[in-house]
């Protein structure tokens, strides 16, 4: 296989590299927001339990405020114990509302997490199965390379740059970090097809045959 070729499979690997990153980044997206969702209902599942826990405690209270009032009392303080009681009821009205509320919220959103549960792990799966086809890909090509390439390329890869794996010429100079290169390195990188990293950000030079997509 002649270089330029390799380098074409050089520029592919580079793609699937990228592909991977982002299938990862979607992915991790995806069980965040699902974990959020989770998280969401949780918490509204909770605050319907503590309503419950209230409901549970007023009722108490009535009761035994009902105990006392079926006492003998003076008048002044079967007063007092009625005008609690009346606290205690209306308390009683607003929580039980506030649970109808959140159990009706609780119903759509457990049916609308359970949906965003499937669809999201169906997604996990699909790209599961993509990932695991990039990586097959990515072994193959990778084992298909010059020992030298391969060294190279796990250099710059290591260094995990931003702006991706590979650079070329432009006026004489690495198009991403300026570094002047000599006319003889051009030569190499342009003519001879030699594999080249940037002496200023490690990149590996793509020749321009390669840069500019033309075979000669
Ligand atoms: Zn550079």
């Amino acid at each position: 296989m002649d270089n330029v070729a390799v380098f074409f499979q050089l520029k592919e690997y580079d793609s699937l590299c990228r592909e991977n990153d982002s299938l990862k980044k979607q992915k991790s997206d995806l069980i965040d927001r699902l974990k959020n969702r989770q998280s969401e209902l949780h918490t509204a599942q909770e605050q319907a339990q503590t309503l419950k826990e209230r409901l549970r405690d007023l009722d108490r209270e009535l009761a035994e405020f009902d105990r006392v009032l079926s006492q003998r009392l003076a008048e002044a303080s079967k007063q007092e114990v009625e005008e609690k009681a009346l606290g205690v009821l209306i308390e009683q009205q607003k929580i039980e509302e506030l649970l109808e509320e959140k159990k009706t919220f609780l119903v759509g959103f457990e049916k609308t997490v359970a949906e965003i549960t499937q669809e999201s792990n169906e997604s996990i799966q699909d790209l599961d199965r993509k990932l695991h086809h990039l990586a097959t890909r990515r072994e193959l090509l990778f084992a298909s390379f010059p020992s030298d390439w391969q060294g190279m390329l796990e250099r710059v890869q290591a260094k995990n740059l931003s702006l991706g794996n590979f650079t070329k010429i432009l006026e004489g100079k690495c198009a991403l970090c300026r570094y002047k290169l000599s006319l003889e390195v051009q030569s190499e990188i342009d003519q001879q097809l030699k594999l080249k990293a940037c002496a200023g950000c490690s990149r590996i030079f793509l020749p321009y045959q390669v840069v500019s997509g033309s075979r000669t």
